[in-house]
């Protein structure tokens, strides 16, 4: 009875979580100050304008991972081009915004060659080294040489979602940097938050706390909410629920035109093309396809857009 009891707890206790899973991060979080909730409406008015900001895409890393993954290999349309699992050339960047006002911001983080020199030392533990193939990413600009090449001065990072190969260049973070994410993305509920919840712990651990855009309904109802970033109209943070709860695209109105940053909401140059979302990468095929639909007819609308995909060159 004394051994039953407890065992027969503990096995509920287990059976709870596993079904009922955990939240990403236990990293505070708060509310953001900064931005405020705009429309569709405005930032479409404003679109076509040239903009401030100074903008560079940079290629961090070359990495390969499952095709699988990366693309629904179910969808009606992966299944008529006869598409099959395989290893897929894929890209970790990290993207340079320089406002003329505000500094220097961020999008997503590339990856700290720290990381891979030493991943436990990093939270990344064997299994997690093993299912990421951590082996094949191939490092070219490494977060700290991005942090150098503006002298360490750094504004704040906007996050397009805080998966391991987005905040992966962490450790070449100052603690003093403001991050930046969509609203419930760190503490979503899942099953796989089990394995990765202890290296984004440790990633994020010392840093900033988590700031959530204050997003509100697009009042034109294309999108599920729109932030003016600088309150100017050079950026906007959108929600764009799906591959993950608070995953987040960004329109920056760039010196040399409108640039849209689509985070892993498509990770490939195919799915684009294809309107298809991605694979098993992806929390939720429906949420996320719509988004992805949301996009693309929103560069329909304005065909000057430059499109930044997730993980491959458009
Ligand atoms: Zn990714």
């Amino acid at each position: 009875m004394f051994i039953t009891r407890p065992l027969t707890l503990f096995f509920i206790s287990v059976t709870a979580l596993i079904l009922q899973g955990c939240a990403l991060t236990s990293h505070p979080v708060t509310t953001t100050a900064m931005g405020k909730p705009s429309s569709s409406a405005e930032m479409e008015r404003l679109i076509d304008q040239p903009g401030p900001i100074q903008f560079e895409a940079i290629d961090s890393a070359h990495w390969s991972v499952t095709l699988a993954g990366l693309l629904n290999l179910d969808s009606p349309a992966a299944k008529e081009a006869g598409l099959k699992d395989r290893d897929e050339p894929i890209q970790v960047y990290a993207y340079l915004l320089k406002h003329p006002q505000h500094g220097n911001f961020l999008a997503d983080t590339g990856v700290s060659k720290k990381l891979l020199d030493d991943p436990r030392k990093e939270g990344v533990n064997w299994l997690i080294q093993k299912v990421m193939h951590i082996d094949k990413i191939e490092i070219k600009k490494s977060t700290g040489e991005i942090v150098q090449s503006v002298d360490g001065k750094l504004n704040g990072i906007f996050f397009t979602h805080l998966h391991l190969d987005h905040i992966s260049g962490m450790p070449d973070i100052a603690s003093n940097v403001p991050l930046y994410i969509g609203a419930t993305e760190s503490n979503e509920s899942s099953f796989k938050n089990l394995f990765v919840r202890g290296a984004t712990d440790q990633l994020l651990q010392g840093k900033q706390a988590l700031q959530e855009w204050h997003f509100q309904p697009d009042p034109q109802g294309k999108f599920a909410g729109i932030v003016d970033v600088f309150e100017d109209g050079s950026v906007f943070a959108i929600s764009v629920p799906g591959h993950t709860q608070g995953s987040t695209a960004f329109l920056i109105r760039t010196t040399h035109g409108p640039v849209l940053l689509t985070g892993d909401t498509c990770h490939t140059r195919w799915g684009w093309d294809h309107t298809v979302e991605p694979g098993d990468f992806t929390a939720d095929h429906v949420r996320n396809l719509q988004s992805l639909k949301h996009m693309k007819e929103l560069v329909a609308r304005h065909p000057q857009i430059e499109v930044h995909l997730g993980h491959q060159h458009f």
